[in-house]
């Protein structure tokens, strides 16, 4: 998929390790119906260690799963924050280079297009939906180092954002899913969760 990030990507890999320069932790990763799944994350306005922990965690967690993005409230902590990489999880491994994009407080400014396809999430597991989402887009928001961003996507990378970005107010893939298909899905779970206590 294409998309005009790649001559960014090194600024915030170096970013970060120059930040974080430490070991980095995999986090559980919450799964519905988590309440805090639901909840519209806050605003960041200061990036302290906390933030910057919490981001190398979830890149960390991100490959570990692996995933394409992951938000924050999806490990626990419902502030606005994202990190992706879409190329990673499919490349061929001897080709495989980590190029984490982190984004703080990213909003949509611009979207154009309408692109339908099959969306999976490492919060709603074994559930897949067809989601209409915006084919172009343009994001605002802050780096680690609290520098204004902007970011012009398309293709998987304006997928994964917008996914992303669904996160953070609180929607999950199951929203996105028709009620039929969102009741099976709940259905489905209780009868499992029943069957392993
Ligand atoms: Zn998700």
């Amino acid at each position: 998929m294409q998309t005009e990030l790649d001559s960014s990507f090194g600024a915030y890999a170096y970013s970060f390790q120059r930040k974080k320069g430490g070991s980095m932790s995999v986090r559980p990763i919450l799964v519905v119906p988590h309440e805090i799944l639901a909840l519209k994350a806050e605003e960041i306005r200061n990036i302290d260690d906390r933030i910057v922990t919490l981001a190398a965690d979830m890149i960390e967690t991100m490959y570990v799963a692996p995933g394409l993005g992951l938000a924050a409230n999806q490990v626990g902590e419902p502030i606005r924050l994202v990190v992706i990489d879409v190329e990673w999880a499919h490349a061929e491994p001897k080709h495989r280079k980590k190029n984490p994009i982190i984004i703080i407080n990213p909003t949509i400014t611009y979207s154009e297009g309408e692109w339908v396809k099959e969306e999976g999430c490492l919060s709603v597991p074994e559930f897949f939906v067809e989601v209409k989402r915006a084919e172009k887009l343009e994001i605002a928001g802050i780096d680690l180092d609290g520098n204004p961003i902007g970011i012009e996507a398309d293709g998987m990378m304006a997928r994964v954002l917008q996914h992303e970005i669904d996160h953070l107010e609180g929607t999950t893939l199951l929203e996105r899913a028709s009620s039929l298909k969102r009741n099976l899905y709940r259905r489905k779970m209780r009868k499992r969760t029943r069957r392993d206590q």
